[in-house]
């Protein structure tokens, strides 16, 4: 039976609608998923309020979103995997499992990757803030009925911070530093502190956000733009950060990074800022581990036994969750890092 439900879609710049869609019977191996909520993330922020980043554009109407949680509704012929009823958090990332970095395991690298919410490519891929939708059942990764769809929509961006753990290397006992403590930065410190960092700092340049940041297990938050001058003792002795994550793609952040890491640190690069200027010769002279950190692929059934067992409690980032008929509201809220870390969108 097809059922008719409502779907955030982006027509233009900050022209967000609530079109009808008919979603109809899940297919062989497909599974048909009733949406509980949708968190906001900054890609989204930047197709609502620019229409699009970079060279990437919106060139046609586009379903918003892709950190989404809800609940199996049917499911297609040969599914095992999950059942009617089954609360789930729903992976964005389809790889296309045959390309050459799929078979060796690096599915995030995929050159043929549909994640949901993109215009990279054209017909741009549908997001999922969508009362309901058809996923492959591969996407679908059950976290048990205690744990609420709030919680499972985080299944994606703490994705993103395990990711960036990984990347690092081992953290037992290390001094960790957080630069930019957003949802993925403060997601980022609560990976570290579950992987066994011995102290976590978070710097950012909002102090609502270190808030957060202090919630997810940081030891010590400063703010660099009202306290600039309490960084300089952590550049004493050419340094002393031994993992530093750059979750904020800003080029004084990226410089501040290097100037308290120690030599043969290792930085996790996060955030994406375009064209940044770089202090070469102090990255040359530390001997610096400069590593990028892009999307995950293992990493999102990680996360999502994290928050189904308790072992991360992603709840302290939750800033409201928002009817999508006030999606609009919800994007303002969303853009404003004095009011918001997180936002969801709550769907029907
Ligand atoms: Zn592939």
């Amino acid at each position: 039976m097809t059922i008719s439900t409502r779907a955030c879609v982006l027509h233009a710049k900050e022209d967000l609608r609530l079109d009808a869609i008919a979603v109809g019977e899940p297919g062989p191996g497909e599974v048909r998923v009733r949406i509980g909520a949708g968190g906001i993330c900054g890609s989204d922020l930047h197709y609502y309020f620019h229409g699009g980043f970079g060279t990437v554009r919106l060139r046609e109407p586009m379903i918003l979103g892709h950190e989404v949680a809800g609940t199996v509704d049917a499911v297609g012929a040969g599914v095992t995997r999950v059942a009617p009823g089954d609360r789930i958090a729903l992976n964005p990332s389809r790889p296309c499992g045959q390309c050459g970095f799929c078979l060796a395991g690096q599915a995030n690298h995929c050159l043929d990757m549909r994640f949901y919410g993109s215009a990279m490519r054209f017909p741009h891929v549908q997001g999922a803030f969508a009362e309901a939708l058809i996923a492959d059942a591969t996407q679908c990764f059950r976290v048990g009925a205690g744990i609420s769809v709030g919680q499972a929509a985080f299944g994606e961006p703490l994705s993103v911070a395990l990711h960036a753990v990984n990347r690092a290397g081992a953290l037992l006992g290390k001094r960790v530093l957080v630069t930019g403590a957003g949802p993925i930065g403060s997601l980022t410190v609560a990976a570290a502190r579950h992987a066994g960092a011995g102290e976590i700092t978070a710097i950012d340049i909002v102090d609502a956000t270190l808030a957060g940041a202090k919630r997810m297990g940081a030891d010590r938050t400063i703010n660099v733009a009202t306290t600039p001058e309490a960084m300089a003792e952590f550049e004493k002795d050419k340094g002393y950060f031994e993992i530093v994550f750059e979750a904020s793609g800003s080029a004084k952040a990226v410089a501040q990074a290097i100037a308290v890491a120690k030599p043969r640190a290792t930085l996790v690069q996060i955030g994406v800022g375009g064209e940044t200027p770089v202090p070469l010769n102090l990255l040359v002279a530390k001997e610096i581990d400069w590593r990028g950190s892009f999307r995950f692929h293992e990493e999102f059934a990680t996360a999502v036994d994290c928050i189904a067992s308790g072992a991360i409690d992603v709840l302290p980032l939750l800033t409201e969750t928002v009817p999508i008929a006030e999606a609009a509201r919800a994007f303002a809220l969303a853009s404003d890092r004095t009011r918001a870390i997180k936002v969801h969108l709550g769907f029907a």
